[in-house]
C-alpha cells in the first residue's frame, strides 16, 4: 500500500540523486567514452578494431545533461573571480586618482 508519505520519500530520494548527479557533472562534465572505454578502438572479438563511432574515436564524451547544468551554473553564479578582479581594479583607480597621480594613458 502506497501512503503518501511514500511517495514524498521517493521524490526527496529523486531529487538527492538529482542533486549529486548535477555536482558530479558540473566537477566532471567530461569522462570517458563509454563505449570502447576510452581506448578510441572497438575491440570485438574476432573482427578488426574499428574507431569509435559513439566518441568520434576521441576516447572521451560528454556526460547528459552537462551543458544545462553548466549554462545554469554560470547563469546564476557568472563569473565571480574576473567581478571581483575588475572590482579592485576599479577601486585601485579610484584610489590613484584621488590621490592626483598621473594616469598612465593620460
Ligand atoms: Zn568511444
Amino acid at each position: 500500500m502506497i501512503t503518501p508519505a511514500h511517495v514524498i520519500t521517493g521524490l526527496l530520494i529523486v531529487l538527492g540523486l538529482g542533486a549529486v548527479y548535477a555536482l558530479v557533472v558540473l566537477t566532471h562534465p567530461v569522462v570517458r567514452c563509454l563505449g570502447c572505454k576510452g581506448q578510441k578502438m572497438r575491440r570485438q572479438p574476432g573482427r578488426k578494431p574499428v574507431k569509435c563511432k559513439a566518441c568520434k574515436a576521441t576516447g572521451l564524451m560528454v556526460l547528459p545533461g552537462a551543458g544545462p547544468v553548466h549554462r545554469f551554473y554560470w547563469s546564476v553564479f557568472g563569473d565571480r573571480f574576473h567581478d571581483k578582479r575588475k572590482a579592485d581594479l576599479a577601486a585601485q583607480c579610484a584610489a590613484r586618482k584621488k590621490q592626483g597621480a598621473p594616469r598612465w594613458n593620460a
